[in-house]
């Protein structure tokens, strides 16, 4: 187990159990080197503690790096509750649970993710502050997928002026995987923006809900040929593993740019993408705008919408320096996104150092 954690630097790496309401929990936190460590807790039924342990390694790691080249003041963490929400959740598993992070005295900021409702958070937030994304009621920002669409958007922007000298989407043509809380959003985004949309679901009543509203700005097309139709920019806005060697030839864009997470089947996708020229905004960077629109949580005036979709805004900034470094440094745009990632980290570990005497 040391072994496992060493390799990749985890800072800590937590069971928590409770019998009586059948809890059983990892919280792993990979790095506090930039601040508190913030991910979302995940509630899924894992066939082993092993894969439990490999998926919240994975997550809290992934979680440093999207943290960092968002520039914010926040470590990585993630955590796991083993177990099937739709039967085994209860008011005292969620708490028990909300205890545990308290436990951690806020090394550990936990959030929503796959699972895990709004709801459940209200829930956290009665036991422990260290706790983002609970209701607006209670001084929380709410569902993360509008902000997280309007990154994608100012992501895509950014792509555009790189590729066509202009940031603008109007008249672009842009296809969508994927139309569930993020997709949606971002539809009512592009159309307001002036772009011809393709959208692409497994549920058909999602597609036909979009067509019926935006009429001909809106069209459709079905999931199994989706990433091969002709477009600017295709958006994976599904499940992660869609860019693997089998698809990536046929894809029909010019650039990728989704909000799904783990996009690239595996890590040499980056590359096949590089060699068939078509340029991909690395998923970690532009999915973030649902990270940077809780993080604002955290501020000790609270949460401002206007201030976080500020912020957010950002991602248009951060795409464009990740297509720079890409091309300055002649590595991939995913090698291009860690490398500002972990030169940030070092760079404010340095910062750091610096003593104040107060
Ligand atoms: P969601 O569950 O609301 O939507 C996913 C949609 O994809 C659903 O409509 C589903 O029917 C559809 N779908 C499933 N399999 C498909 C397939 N093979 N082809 C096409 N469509 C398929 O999820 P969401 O919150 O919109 O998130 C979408 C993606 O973005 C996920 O990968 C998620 O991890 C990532 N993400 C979301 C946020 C957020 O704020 N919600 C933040 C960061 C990353």
């Amino acid at each position: 187990m040391f072994d496992r954690i060493e390799a990749d630097g985890y800072e800590q790496v937590v069971y928590c159990q409770d019998q009586p309401t059948g809890l059983k929990a990892i919280i792993a936190i990979h790095s506090t080197s930039l601040g508190p460590s913030l991910g979302g807790t995940r509630f899924y039924p894992y066939p082993t503690e092993a894969d439990a342990l490999e998926d919240v390694l994975r997550l809290a790691k992934g979680m440093t790096y999207k943290a960092a080249v968002a520039g914010l003041d926040q470590g990585g963490g993630k955590a796991v509750i083993i177990g099937d929400p739709a039967t085994d959740r209860s008011e005292g598993l969620i708490r028990a649970y909300g205890r545990y992070v308290d436990s951690l005295g806020g090394r550990y900021i936990t959030a929503e993710d796959v699972g895990t409702t709004q709801a459940d958070m209200d829930l956290i937030r009665r036991e422990t502050r260290y706790v983002t994304g609970v209701s607006p009621a209670l001084g929380g920002s709410g569902d993360p997928s509008v902000a997280t669409a309007h990154g994608v958007r100012w992501a895509m922007k950014a792509v555009a002026a790189r590729l066509w000298g202009d940031p603008e989407l109007v008249d672009r043509r842009i296809v969508i995987s994927g139309v569930g809380k993020v997709g949606t959003s971002l539809v009512g985004l592009l159309v307001e923006d002036g772009a011809t949309v393709v959208v692409a679901d497994v549920v058909p009543a999602a597609v036909a809900r979009l067509v019926d509203r935006y009429g001909d700005r809106v069209g459709a097309v079905d999931v199994a040929s989706a990433h091969t139709a002709p477009c600017d920019i295709f958006a994976p806005c599904a499940l992660g593993g869609v860019l693997d060697s089998a698809r990536i030839p046929q894809l029909g864009c010019a650039a990728v740019v989704g909000s799904a997470n783990n996009q690239l089947a595996d890590p040499s996708c980056a590359k096949l993408l590089a060699d068939h020229g078509i340029v991909y905004a690395p998923d970690y960077v532009v999915n973030s705008g649902g990270i940077i629109n809780i993080s604002e949580e955290r501020s000790p005036t609270g949460y401002h919408q206007e201030r976080a979709y500020a912020e957010v805004r950002r991602i248009f900034e951060t795409t464009a320096r990740v297509l720079a470094v890409a091309g300055e440094e002649g590595v991939t745009t995913a090698e291009a996104a860690d490398r500002i990632a972990e030169r940030r980290i070092a760079d404010m570990a340095r910062v750091r150092q610096i003593r104040t005497f107060r």
